[in-house]
């Protein structure tokens, strides 16, 4: 019900998020985060996540094999509702 035009659901922006951040986007200026709190908490917990790979691989870029750990990691402790928040407004 809160599906406007041009606003993509949490599943699709949290796909998005790792490139956001890797492209050097400011992600907090993102739209669907000023109107989803579920995602801010998500960036947050991401941020997080990326800090401490930066701290146990300082000598590395944040690659997408990285990447890919984080988000499977996300992935894992991730809520099955994750898709569901659309029907919060
Ligand atoms: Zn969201």
């Amino acid at each position: 019900m809160t599906d406007h035009p041009g606003t993509m659901n949490c599943a699709e922006f949290q796909a998005q998020l790792p490139e956001l951040i890797g492209s050097g986007a400011n992600t907090s200026d993102h739209p669907h985060l000023r109107s989803c709190e579920r995602c801010r908490a998500f960036l947050a917990d991401l941020e997080t996540i990326a800090e401490a790979a930066r701290q146990l691989f300082p000598s590395v870029e944040p690659s997408e094999k990285l990447w890919a750990r984080i988000e499977s990691a996300i992935r894992d402790e991730a809520p099955e509702d994750t898709q569901d928040s659309l029907t919060q407004s």
